[in-house]
């Protein structure tokens, strides 16, 4: 636990479990996934200030990252380069982050409106087919009704007959 260059990992001892990664503030570090074509699905810690460059401490490393990559002396050498690029390549990681978290909420929201859309088409269908079913039922009762007329007529003839006789 020596040489850190962006933060440090602090690992406590009480559990083996619990890995709390910090930057350079000292403070727990964000995690993120990586959502470029070199690293998809790849995680990361950097600056929980990453969105304000006035803040940032520019902290950044991968979750899978091991402790000896920053540490060998050839890496050392060319550590000024790296720093660059890496500080390049994390804000280029942050950026296509929040940009599928943008995306991702953009998704959501025009899915939310379609299953609102879907509903209400729904219900439209379901009031479609109460309007049938009531139609038939109305249908149904008039006809009960000629039939029932029919038979008073009927009734009404063959007394008028019978009276006649
Ligand atoms: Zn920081």
């Amino acid at each position: 636990m020596s040489g850190r260059r962006f933060g440090q990992i602090t690992c406590d001892s009480n559990s083996s479990n619990s890995r709390i990664v910090k930057c350079g503030h000292n403070i727990p570090a964000k995690s993120y996934v990586s959502g470029t074509e070199l690293n998809p699905g790849r995680g990361f810690f950097c600056c929980p200030y990453w969105k304000e460059p006035s803040k940032n401490c520019l902290f950044w490393r991968w979750v899978d990252q091991r402790n000896d990559e920053e540490e060998t002396p050839s890496s050392n050498v060319i550590v000024a380069d790296d720093e660059d690029i890496r500080t390049k390549y994390a804000s280029m990681e942050i950026n296509v982050t929040s940009l599928k978290e943008s995306l991702k909420l953009v998704e959501e929201k025009a899915e939310r409106r379609k299953q609102a859309k879907k509903c209400l088409f729904d219900d439209l269908v379901s009031i479609r087919e109460e309007n049938t079913r009531l139609v038939g039922e109305l249908k149904l009762a008039n006809a009960r009704l000629l039939f029932v007329l029919f038979l008073f007529v009927g009734l009404l003839v063959g007394i008028a007959i019978a009276g006649l006789k």
